[in-house]
């Protein structure tokens, strides 16, 4: 059985979910100066759990947290995901590392600044292929890596909550950001691929996140990566997105473009959710065994 409350990771102890307090003078807070990661553990077959490729989004984490003057400890900010999943004897989770700058200064240098490091973890529900999702080109442009590199840093997410609000009072259910010369960038939290007559395609963006499920199935369907602009995106034959919370995501229409059911959407989406549970022996090398 679970312990009774949930516990959270924050530096340094393990703690009751409900006790951290932050003050409001956080420096991420006001200016955004953090940085995330999004990662998923899994049941396996044994009994057991794992997580998906946490060495790879440790390292992208260490990247932003570099970027900011954030000290991180790869080796021990993995332990503690580990041992915040034990704790809360979590299998099947969302897992939210956060590291960040907190109080003392309001000034925009961050030398004074104190640093902080959580994980939470959340227990996911174990759904069978949902419904294909509608997807609209958002009116937002993605942040241009010039200004801000695409890793999970936490101020850079304002950009995909607005898009998601445009999309969601428009009806659909994620938004599709495009550049300025039509050429497809990602989504609000995933990556994006194309199958065309059977050749498969992963959109290629300098502004995109470079997302970690989305290497994974380059290497496993052998996808083509490479820039694809909106018009191509249009006339696939299928259209799916990819991220550790979305998996591998169906898309029914791209604004009045409607697709079919998506076969090979299909086969990678089984393919994946196999992999993550341990059932392909040849892939153990991407799970670390909580
Ligand atoms: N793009 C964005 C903007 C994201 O937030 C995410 C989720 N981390 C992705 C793509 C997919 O990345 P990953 O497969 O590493 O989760």
């Amino acid at each position: 059985a679970a312990t009774d409350a949930p516990r959270v990771w924050f530096d340094g102890k393990l703690v009751a979910i409900d006790s951290p307090q932050a003050p409001l003078t956080t420096h991420a807070m006001h200016y955004g100066s953090g940085v995330f990661e999004g990662i998923r553990s899994y049941a396996t077959a044994d009994g057991g759990a794992a997580v998906f490729r946490l060495p790879e989004h440790m390292e992208r984490m260490r990247k932003g947290a570099e970027l900011l003057g954030i000290d991180f400890d790869v080796a021990r900010a993995s332990e503690a995901v580990l041992e915040t999943l034990r704790a809360n004897r979590h299998a099947d989770a969302y897992i939210r590392p956060l590291a960040w700058l907190g109080s003392g200064t309001i000034g925009l240098d961050v030398a004074p600044l104190t640093q902080h490091y959580m994980v939470a973890t959340m227990a996911t529900q174990v759904h069978l292929a949902g419904k294909a999702a509608r997807l609209g080109v958002s009116g937002w442009r993605r942040n241009p890596a010039t200004s801000l590199p695409p890793l999970k840093l936490c101020g850079g997410y304002v950009n995909s909550v607005l898009a998601k609000r445009e999309a969601k009072q428009r009806g659909f259910d994620e938004a599709l950001f495009v550049d300025a010369e039509g050429f497809v960038v990602e989504c609000t939290g995933a990556n994006v691929f194309m199958v065309r007559n059977g050749s498969i395609t992963a959109a290629s963006h300098p502004d995109a996140l470079d997302g970690i499920t989305r290497a994974t199935l380059v290497e496993l369907t052998g996808a083509h990566s490479r820039p694809v602009s909106l018009e191509e995106l249009r006339q696939a034959d299928e259209v799916f997105v990819c991220g550790t919370a979305a998996e591998v995501a169906p898309i029914a229409s791209l604004d009045d473009a409607v697709f079919g059911d998506n076969p090979l959407t299909r086969e990678f989406q089984a393919l994946y959710a196999r992999i993550v549970r341990g059932a392909e022996p040849r892939h153990a090398r991407w799970l670390t065994v909580v």
